[in-house]
């Protein structure tokens, strides 16, 4: 038996039925991008999520916790180690008059909605994001100017030894689309939100109104992992969004491979079919040097990029990597 054989046998012996070989990421990941991961594990309670970081602290091989992959690039090479997926396994949640308790694997526009079913305003901004709870508050998502970290209460974690722990809302340090948990080698398994009373049908409205507003702005039917660059404050103030220093830049349309910058929001990149993780970073390392050209603003990404070997960081550090010198604008389909 091979190690990824030997690993996934270790891990099945304590998460029975939970653990998968060569599950290709493409298949889990919004992109649709990805090769193989060696080992794929859905952990179905907080218990064995906390065990299988215990496990993991002990072996060689790299881990990676992911919710749906909506702000994660896999790589075409794939991954070398184990990824855990929290997700609709660990899904369950419990509303008490203005508090939600979740687990990390819930679906954002469930927990949204739900919370509006309620009358629980608050979080209506994530309604229109697609991923999970854990990987909101990784990410500190949210849109309208707002983040989840605002809500948050408090998170249940385990940490490398598997060892669970409560932290609060300020030991999560919540900033601008990130968190201190980004740096931290922790598993998001559960989290109290708080809430404000509110009128459910205003609530609704407003939900509906989100959604009917991001359905007419961003593109809905091909793979895309949402905005690609960060918002800068400094170049918001004198260019705009990234999206519109994008267009500006007359870069609309552009593909490379299968990837293609979007003709409806110049922020996201959309797979066309066929893109590889290359095609991702080559149209990122062409936009940042086109923006800067034009603008001398130097865009960073909120989408990250997962090597094979298990570093993860924004998904320009990578594609400067790859291409220290931009590469050519051509437009190759
Ligand atoms: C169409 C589209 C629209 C989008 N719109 C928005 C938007 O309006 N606002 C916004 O903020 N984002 C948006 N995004 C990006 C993305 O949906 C968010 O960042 C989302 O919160 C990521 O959740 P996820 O579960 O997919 O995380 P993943 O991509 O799976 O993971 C993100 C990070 O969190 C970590 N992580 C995930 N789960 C856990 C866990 N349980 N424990 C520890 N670490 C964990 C991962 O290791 C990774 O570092 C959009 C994406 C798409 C595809």
């Amino acid at each position: 038996m091979n190690s990824a054989g030997q690993l996934a046998a270790l891990l099945s012996r304590e998460l029975p039925g939970q653990v998968h070989e060569h599950v290709r990421l493409a298949d889990v990941s919004r992109w649709r991008i990805g090769g193989p991961a060696a080992v794929f594990v859905e952990p179905t309670s907080s218990k064995a999520a906390a065990r299988v970081m215990a496990i993991m602290a002990e072996r060689p091989e790299p881990l990676f916790l992911m919710g749906d992959a909506s702000n994660t690039l896999f790589d075409d090479a794939g991954f070398s180690g184990v990824i855990m997926r929290i997700g609709r396994n660990l899904s369950s949640y419990r509303i008490t008059s203005n508090s939600i308790w979740a687990q990390a694997g819930i679906w954002v526009p469930r927990l949204a909605s739900a919370a509006g079913d309620a009358g629980l305003s608050g979080i209506e901004h994530t309604i229109g994001i697609p991923g999970t709870l854990g990987g909101l508050i990784v990410m500190n998502g949210g849109s309208q100017r707002k983040g989840i970290g605002l809500n948050v209460k408090e998170v249940l974690c385990a940490d490398e030894a598997g060892h669970m722990f409560r932290l609060d809302r300020e030991a999560c340090g919540f900033a601008y689309r990130t968190s201190s948990l980004q740096s931290r080698r922790v598993a998001i398994l559960e989290a109290t939100l708080e809430l404000e009373h509110g009128q459910r049908r205003s609530i609704r409205r407003e939900l509906l109104g989100i959604l009917r507003e991001r359905r007419g702005k961003f593109p809905q039917k091909l793979p895309n992992c949402g905005s690609t660059f960060l918002s800068d404050p400094e170049m918001y103030k004198h260019i705009g969004p990234p999206g519109r220093a994008i267009e500006e830049a007359g870069l609309k349309g552009l593909r490379k491979g299968g990837a293609c910058i979007s003709a409806l929001h110049a922020n996201f990149i959309i797979n066309e079919g066929g893109a590889t993780s290359d095609d991702v970073l080559g149209l990122i390392a062409l936009i940042r040097n086109e923006v800067f050209q034009r603008t001398g603003y130097l865009m960073n990404c909120e989408v990250r990029h997962l090597s094979p070997e298990g570093r993860l960081r924004p998904a320009h550090e990578a594609a400067i990597e790859r291409w220290p010198e931009p590469p050519l604008r051509i437009a190759d389909s």
